[in-house]
């Protein structure tokens, strides 16, 4: 999966940025929304069709794609700081890796 925002459309309201920092932030200074991953890993699916619908002027659009995307997504964690640092916290509590998913 893919996200894209039509910046032209967008009406600066965050809300994009408070459900998601991960994956959206605004850019400064004039507050209009970016997306900081090329492809949204699978996990994140569900909350990027929900920060989709409730983006004030549907500025969000979803792009369905193929296979590997989550190969590609994992590349694509250091492109948003908000991102990377929650990854690096994730990392300092659990040094093993494992997330503790069964
Ligand atoms: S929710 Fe929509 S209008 Fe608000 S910042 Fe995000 S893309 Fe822009």
């Amino acid at each position: 999966m893919r996200v894209v925002i039509d910046q032209d459309l967008c009406g600066t309201t965050g809300q994009c940025v408070l459900t998601l920092p991960g994956t959206f932030r605004q850019r400064e200074p004039d507050g209009v929304a970016e997306v900081c991953v090329a492809t949204v890993p699978q996990a994140l699916h569900a909350p990027v069709r929900l920060a989709a619908s409730q983006c004030p002027v549907a500025a969000i659009r979803i792009i369905e794609s193929d296979a590997g995307d989550d190969e590609r997504a994992s590349a694509d964690r250091a492109r948003c700081p908000a991102e990377a640092e929650r990854h690096a916290a994730k990392d300092e509590r659990n040094p093993g890796g494992h997330d503790g998913a069964v």
